[in-house]
């Protein structure tokens, strides 16, 4: 039985990551970007930002929903800048900006004191209808580095230039996709998701055969 996974993303990129990861281990799955009706993302967290996006598209499509929300948190700045990776420096800026307000604002901080972790957080939800019950899992993959001085590199998006990954001396853009996939943080919540998301799956199949 072929199932169709919704994701919760317009980014062609996520679209296709999404699709490799999850086509190595389920093969009759077929990951769909969503394009119904977006929600606010008003949650205060990485966790509950990738539920609201989650729960909107299930509930629209009737089908099993994955999204995922992910930033980078600066030590010295505690949490932040957190949910706010993607508006940093502003809600018109880019990712240069963003970079470049950040390596701003840790100028003083020598390299003991730069540690950072990108976080990423993917939420499944499966709709009322289903299965009996709705059921909702979040999965979290934390990838931990240090903040360059400058950018360098030339691969990925957003503050790749500027994070050097615990025990490689180059910045994840220098990594080729293929190296930053297997260990970032998107991987890593990928591995604590995908038994969730074939479980899940199983139960959707067997009751769909049940009813059948
Ligand atoms: P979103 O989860 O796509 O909304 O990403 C939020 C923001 O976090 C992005 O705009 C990036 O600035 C940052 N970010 C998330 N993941 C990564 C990554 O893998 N590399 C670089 N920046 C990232």
């Amino acid at each position: 039985m072929n199932l169709e996974i919704v994701l919760a993303t317009h980014n062609a990129h996520k679209v296709a990551e999404f699709q490799r990861i999850i086509g190595e281990r389920m093969p009759h799955a077929t990951v769909v970007s969503y394009d119904g009706p977006e929600p606010v993302e008003d949650g205060t967290s990485f966790a509950a930002n990738a539920l609201i996006k989650a729960r909107a598209a299930a509930a629209h499509t009737g089908r099993i929903a994955l999204a995922d929300d992910s930033g980078i948190v600066v030590d010295v700045l505690g949490e932040a800048p957190g949910i706010l990776s993607a508006r940093w420096a502003g809600h018109r800026a880019g990712d240069e900006a963003n970079r470049l307000l950040l390596l701003d604002q840790l100028s003083d901080f020598a390299r003991p004191n730069r540690g950072a972790e990108f976080r990423c957080t993917i939420a499944l939800v499966v709709p009322e209808g289903l299965l009996d019950d709705a059921t909702e899992f979040v999965a979290e993959g934390r990838w931990r580095g240090t903040l360059a001085y400058e950018p360098r590199g030339s691969h990925g998006f957003g503050y790749d230039p500027i994070f050097e990954p615990d025990g490689l001396e180059v910045t994840a853009a220098e990594l080729t996709p293929e190296q930053k996939n297997a260990q970032s943080h998107r991987a890593l919540a990928f591995v604590e998701l995908l038994p969730e998301l074939e479980r899940v799956a199983a139960r959707v199949a067997a009751r769909a055969g049940a009813g059948a």
